[in-house]
């Protein structure tokens, strides 16, 4: 009799039954799939002192395994180096291929290429399905240039693709004998820091919820509320969508042609955008994608103040709380708060990208070094010297407050709007408060930072 035909699956970046392609390919493919899954031991010292993506990580895996454990099989969780780990079970189940679902970031380009050599002299088939994008990087180039560097005419370009159709949902996935049972780590064995108070459930079932949701509630009002600090009116779908929990075309389909669908896609591209830019400049996590000279302050102490939260101005201390205890941070303040710290402090952008991915839980290479360098100027912003007046974002996207009355308890008394402006309180109103005078004054310091540009 002939032995039954095996394959592989190694979750990366999508971990997901639905619309995944690598399983939907190894279940068509082989009589016997393995899912597996590699605690990559680089990326837990990269990534080892995230407490908050680790906690969702290992909920995104026990969600995974439950789903596949509906449909017959188990994820096998292995820690160590990726590729050796996955050729060994390869090699132990006799499988004649592995399916992958490949990134593009430059660590999971390299670590593809090995494991496309391993395979090679395993003699083993290697296929590769790019599911994390709903565009993939490189597949829309501008005539004459190896990337999109600018967003609208990219935005146009890929609004006008049509969606690649999804990939069918196994209803069953048959194991080969022997597969062992899942064996997820404690969080403690992994890092010793602590995850954030306020995080979001990780995992596809939570995914998929929340995407019902937001299809039913939020999105209708998007494009008139998505900038509302106070009001949340955002998806938060953004971690699932980094873990691949969701796929980004799942999320496209069931949101265009409703009302809200076309602004909301829009933010969506932005993703793809940014991952594109990724590609085909690997360097930019560490080098300015336009540089423009600057010599950026070294002030730990006023680094701390804006880390701590404490700079003074609410409106980035309520978004530096925010990300302290929920993991993650409202976009409007991101935005704020990033060009706090490089244009009215003007410290270096890659301080703030390293603060933002040591907490948050959808801290992506792609998105968060695009959108740092977008605000602080080196990015593709076509207005680089735009300054973010912390104020006067607070009067826009926080009308009455609410949101940092939320998130700085040390002004929660403070009625009204006048919880943006502590300083015109009265010296024995401000004693009481406990909260810091501003750090810096922020209209000079914009001032100093045109001459700097210019100069
Ligand atoms: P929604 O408003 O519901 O948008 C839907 C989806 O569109 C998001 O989930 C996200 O996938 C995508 N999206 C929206 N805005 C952007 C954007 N500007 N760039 C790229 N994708 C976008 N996003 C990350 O996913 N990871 C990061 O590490 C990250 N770092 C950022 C750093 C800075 C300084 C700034 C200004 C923005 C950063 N963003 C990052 C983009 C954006 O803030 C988040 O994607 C968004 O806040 C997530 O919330 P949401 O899912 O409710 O978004």
């Amino acid at each position: 009799m002939s032995e039954a035909s095996c394959a592989v699956v190694l979750f990366t970046g999508d971990l997901r039954v639905h619309d995944n392609q690598a399983l939907a390919a190894a279940v068509a493919e082989c009589e016997l799939v393995v899912p597996a899954f590699v605690l990559d031991e680089h990326l837990l010292g990269v990534v080892g002192a995230n407490a908050n993506r680790l906690t969702f990580l290992l909920e995104c895996l026990r969600d995974l395994d439950d789903a596949l454990r509906a449909r017959g099989a188990r994820l096998v969780v292995k820690r160590g180096e990726p590729v050796a780990e996955t050729i060994k079970l390869a090699r132990r189940f006799k499988a004649r291929s592995i399916h992958v679902g490949e990134d593009r970031t430059p660590y999971a380009r390299e670590r593809h290429e090995r494991l496309a050599k391993a395979c090679e002299e395993e003699r083993i088939g290697l296929h590769s399905h790019l599911g994390s994008s709903v565009v993939a990087p490189g597949a829309l180039t501008p005539t004459g240039g190896s990337h999109y560097r600018v967003f609208t005419p990219y935005w146009r370009a890929w609004r006008a693709l049509p969606v690649r159709p999804a990939a069918p949902t196994p209803r069953q996935v048959h194991p080969p004998d022997g597969l062992p049972a899942p064996r997820l780590p404690a969080l403690r064995s992994l890092t010793s820091a602590k995850p954030s108070p306020e995080l979001t459930k990780g995992g596809e079932s939570e995914a998929r919820r929340r995407l019902a949701g937001w299809v039913r509630g939020g999105l209708s009002h998007y494009g008139s509320t998505h900038d509302d600090l106070a009001a949340e009116d955002t998806s938060r779908l953004s971690p699932f969508l980094h873990f691949g929990c969701i796929s980004p075309r799942t999320v496209l389909e069931r949101c265009d042609d409703r009302p809200g669908g076309e602004e909301f896609i829009r933010q969506l591209c932005w993703r793809d955008f940014h991952r594109q830019v990724l590609a085909d400049r690997p360097d930019l996590p560490r080098a300015d994608y336009r540089p423009r000279g600057d010599r950026w302050r070294r002030s730990p102490k006023d680094a701390d103040a804006w880390r701590e939260g404490l700079t003074g101005y609410p409106i980035v201390d309520a978004g530096m709380r925010q990300l302290a205890r929920e993991g993650f941070m409202h976009n409007r303040a991101r935005m704020v708060v990033a060009s706090f710290l490089t244009k009215t402090l003007y410290i270096d952008w890659r301080r703030g990208a390293a603060h933002f991915a040591s907490l948050l839980l959808d801290a992506d290479v792609a998105n968060n070094v695009g959108n740092w360098q977008w605000v602080a100027g080196t990015g593709n912003d076509t207005r680089p010297n735009r300054v973010l007046n912390p104020l006067r974002q607070a009067e826009r996207f926080d009308r009455q407050g609410d949101y940092v009355r939320r998130y700085v308890p040390e002004l929660a008394d403070v009625e009204g709007r006048a919880v943006h402006q502590p300083w015109l309180l009265s010296a024995a109103e401000r004693r009481a408060l406990g909260y810091p005078a501003p750090i810096v004054d922020h209209a000079e310091a914009a001032r100093e930072l045109l001459a700097r540009r210019r100069g």
